[in-house]
């Protein structure tokens, strides 16, 4: 019998891919969770029936939702995870190594016990947690823990599932309000922000919160095979830093740090966006 993934993408576009195995299946308290394992893309995590992240091309997501950010950002020292149950996040933020807090809130425990046990690779931070004293892991809503916290981080990284279910306040203006107040007067935060064709009324409405919001507020894109028209937009909202100051970000990057997909010229063009998508923007 044949085992097959199907992502609805549309009421007439379905993605469909075979699983050779489906390593874990079941439901949390927030969501329904599905481990594969497929030829094409690897491992494969499934929440809600949307593709989260998978072997292939994970590299991608996790370098641009990470370096971009943290080099924007002259002297980063406490950083919050949003989300990032699978863990890929807090590993690359974990490699910057003059940072001296990583937190990480996490809603649904069971997303992360899977990614442990089943891709330890891509959840080493997660498997590592109690050997490094830098990173604290919380299971609770991220929401709610923003709203607790004023003026403490540096940066907040908002991987974040789509905007249903547990991650549907994610995306809500309340929560960019929360997002500012619990950064310091320089911080700057980015997320998640799905795709520029499929998406185009979230982005729209997000972005002009953000410009309510934030001085600077700056959208880029990343090509990732694995999510809904290829195309895949983060956001940033910043107090100070801007994204877009290449010529001091990039006397941050390290030599010697090895990135999968990370580099000067990608984080310089990645803030070039068609014009049919800057349309959208300012319309
Ligand atoms: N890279 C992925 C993508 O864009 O498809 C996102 C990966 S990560 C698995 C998303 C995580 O956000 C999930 O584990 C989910 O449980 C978590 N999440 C959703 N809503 C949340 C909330 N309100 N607070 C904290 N975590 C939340």
């Amino acid at each position: 019998m044949e085992l097959w993934i199907n992502e609805i993408q549309t009421n007439n576009l379905h993605f469909s891919i075979r699983a050779k195995d489906i390593l874990f299946a079941g439901n949390s308290q927030y969501q329904e969770i599905i481990l594969a394992d497929t030829d094409e893309f690897g491992y494969l995590l499934i929440l809600d029936n949307v593709l989260q992240t998978c072997a292939f091309d994970e590299f991608i997501y996790h370098e641009m939702i990470t370096h971009i950010p943290v080099f924007t950002h002259p002297n980063p020292k406490k950083v919050l995870i949003v989300g990032g149950g699978d863990g890929g996040t807090a590993r690359e933020v974990l490699r910057h190594l003059d940072i001296e807090e990583i937190k990480m809130v996490e809603i649904d425990k069971l997303v992360i016990d899977v990614c442990k046990k089943y891709i330890p690779e891509h959840s080493s931070a997660l498997i590592n947690e109690p050997n490094e004293p830098r990173f604290i892991l919380e299971i609770c809503d991220g929401f709610k823990y923003l709203k607790e916290t004023t003026n403490y981080y540096d940066i907040i990284i908002v991987d974040c599932s789509d905007p249903i279910g547990p991650g549907e306040g994610l995306f809500s203006k309340d929560f960019y309000k929360a997002i500012y107040k619990a950064l310091k007067p320089d911080g700057l935060f980015v997320q998640q922000t799905e795709s520029p064709f499929y998406y185009q009324k979230l982005i729209k409405r997000l972005y002009s919160d953000l410009e309510d919001i934030f001085p600077i507020t700056r959208i880029f894109l990343a090509s990732i095979p694995l999510y809904q028209g290829c195309l895949h937009s983060f956001t940033i909202g910043s107090k100070k830093y801007d994204p877009l100051d290449f010529e001091n970000i990039f006397k941050r990057v390290p030599t010697d740090f090895k990135f999968k997909y990370y580099n000067k010229e990608i984080h310089q063009n990645a803030f070039s966006l068609p014009n049919f998508f800057k349309k959208i923007l300012k319309e």
